[in-house]
């Protein structure tokens, strides 16, 4: 899953939250700003003090190297390090608290004589001995596509998946009308006594026809956080693998620690073929159908504990309560041999009465998937509640050489695209001939992995471009031929000053 979107949706945030930092900075901000008042000091005297950090007046450390800062009158600061240092001491003093008197003549402390200190006014420590604070880096935060606060219609919502997902229509329209449907039930209130239900998804699709991708993409469109688990890797509670709940732990993390945040998210469970019944096994199924009873209370909508920052419940690990109700489940599957059960259904019904048809005639049915029922599935192996709790069931295409060679050019983030937008910056223009991305998609479809195997040729040829043009300043232009994708020839390269003037302003538009 080479795709711009990475893994870095899985932060694994622990404990603190950006709250409590955005808390403690505004105290900051209001202890700084009571001193440059109080003397009349101008106020760009006072932003120029905010540049400088606090300085432990013990240890002479600056506050990012000894932490918070225990402020004492007269703009004092002490680090709690000195702090506890100090009271250390006077425990092993042994000084009764209240005996304030004696403070002077206990062992290992200096003692700060704060009457002294009255008169030094603010400016104690000398600015060239103070460290200037770190710029703390400005996080940019990017509106969203769509905002799920105004649910936007499922036609908005297609048109942002179009894109970056080639095809897949019908998947598409199915995702973005249960998406719709989804946020507007989360808004809803069932005082009516109408609830709506879940619109927990399925989708079977053969490997690399883009269902992780969709499913990525339509969480960064809506900016809610998406974990995303693969069956195989779950196990029944107290087998070795990982429990069930640890996805809402995963998508607890996505979201910062936020629980609401995480309540309104999205979990994408791969593999889910993985777990079907196994057959004819006298042995306890802890990785099939017992993960599909354990997914149940999941997928319906509970309160399940999970675990801060970790994958499994311990002792040493903090537990919140996380509501499913308002996740979104969506889960993936290839489902290989589903199309011989669902060949097997077809051809009973049509072999049989007046109508009896060719017992191959569905052989030659390219996505026989998109007639799947719920019986196939069944019959497939998943349990019946387990496939009762996810209404919406939808296949994708089989990606043919159109939709590949599409694939390579018209996404927002294509492969070529990408590839453009790097030669570009040596000012390089890079064209691939039609033919060549026939040729492209010809090889990754003989691979049967989808879409995935288009990366890997193309990075395949284009290590030697990469890697050669920019040791002549004069390349102006490189055109991938077929030839050079079937190792017959090389590319076609154009020096600068053969560009025209059209070509140029392409390079330097890309
Ligand atoms: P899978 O169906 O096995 O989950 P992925 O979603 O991981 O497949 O697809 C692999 C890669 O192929 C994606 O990262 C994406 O770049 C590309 N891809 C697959 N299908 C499409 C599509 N319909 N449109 C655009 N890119 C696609």
């Amino acid at each position: 899953m080479n795709d711009k979107f990475d893994d870095t949706d899985f932060r694994e945030v622990i404990g603190d939250s950006k709250e409590e930092e955005s808390d403690t900075e505004s105290e900051h901000t209001e202890l700084e700003e009571i001193p440059g008042a109080g003397t009349g000091e101008n106020t760009d005297n006072v932003n120029l003090e905010n540049e400088y950090e606090d300085i432990c007046y013990i240890c002479h450390r600056p506050e990012s190297k000894a932490g918070k800062m225990i402020k004492i009158p007269n703009d004092i600061c002490i680090c709690a390090d000195c702090m506890q240092k100090t009271f250390d001491s006077m425990n092993h003093a042994g000084f009764p608290l209240g005996d304030m008197g004696n403070f002077g003549n206990m062992p290992n402390i200096s003692m700060i004589n704060l009457s002294d200190l009255q008169n030094m006014g603010i400016n104690m420590m000398p600015r060239s001995q103070k460290l200037k604070k770190k710029k703390a880096k400005e996080e940019k935060k990017e509106k969203p596509v769509l905002d799920i606060k105004s649910i936007p219609a499922p036609h908005k919502i297609k048109a942002s998946l179009d894109e970056y997902v080639v095809g897949q229509e019908y998947a598409k329209k199915v995702m973005s009308v249960a998406v719709y449907n989804h946020y507007k039930r989360v808004r809803s209130d069932n005082l009516d006594g109408v609830e709506i239900e879940k619109s927990n998804m399925l989708m079977i699709g053969p490997t690399g026809s883009g269902k992780t991708y969709m499913v990525k993409t339509l969480a960064k469109l809506l900016d809610v956080p998406l974990a995303i688990a693969d069956a195989t890797s779950l196990t029944e509670a107290g087998y070795i693998g990982d429990d069930i709940e640890s996805v809402v732990s995963k998508l607890l993390a996505a979201a910062d620690n936020d629980v609401e945040k995480a309540e309104h998210g999205i979990i994408f469970i791969d593999e889910i073929d993985k777990i079907a019944k196994k057959k004819n096994t006298n042995q306890r199924d802890v990785s099939g159908e017992s993960v599909q009873q354990g997914m149940l209370k999941l997928l319906e909508g509970a309160e399940i504990e999970v675990p801060v920052g970790a994958n499994s419940k311990n002792a040493m690990v903090p537990l919140a309560t996380v509501n499913t109700g308002n996740i979104l489940f969506i889960c993936g599957g290839a489902f290989p041999d589903l199309e011989e059960i669902i060949k097997e259904r077809l051809n009973k019904k049509s072999s049989m009465g007046f109508h009896a048809d060719l017992k191959d005639k569905y052989d030659k049915e390219e996505n026989l998937l998109h007639r799947a029922e719920v019986e196939d599935i069944r019959k497939y192996g998943m349990i019946p509640e387990f496939l009762g709790r996810l209404p919406i069931i939808f296949a994708l295409d089989a990606l043919t050489e159109d939709m590949l060679v599409r694939i390579l050019t018209e996404p927002k983030n294509a492969i070529v695209r990408q590839y453009q937008k790097l030669l570009a910056m040596d000012e390089v223009k890079l064209d691939f001939e039609e033919e060549a991305l026939q040729s492209i998609a010809e090889k990754a479809k003989k691979k049967e992995v989808g879409a995935r195997a288009l990366r890997a040729i193309i990075e395949e040829f284009m290590l030697d471009i990469m890697y050669e043009i920019p040791k002549d300043d004069n390349i102006g232009m490189v055109t991938i031929t077929r030839d050079y994708i079937e190792n017959k020839g090389g590319p076609v390269i154009r020096m600068r000053g053969c560009l025209t003037l059209e070509d140029k302003s392409e390079a330097a538009m890309a």
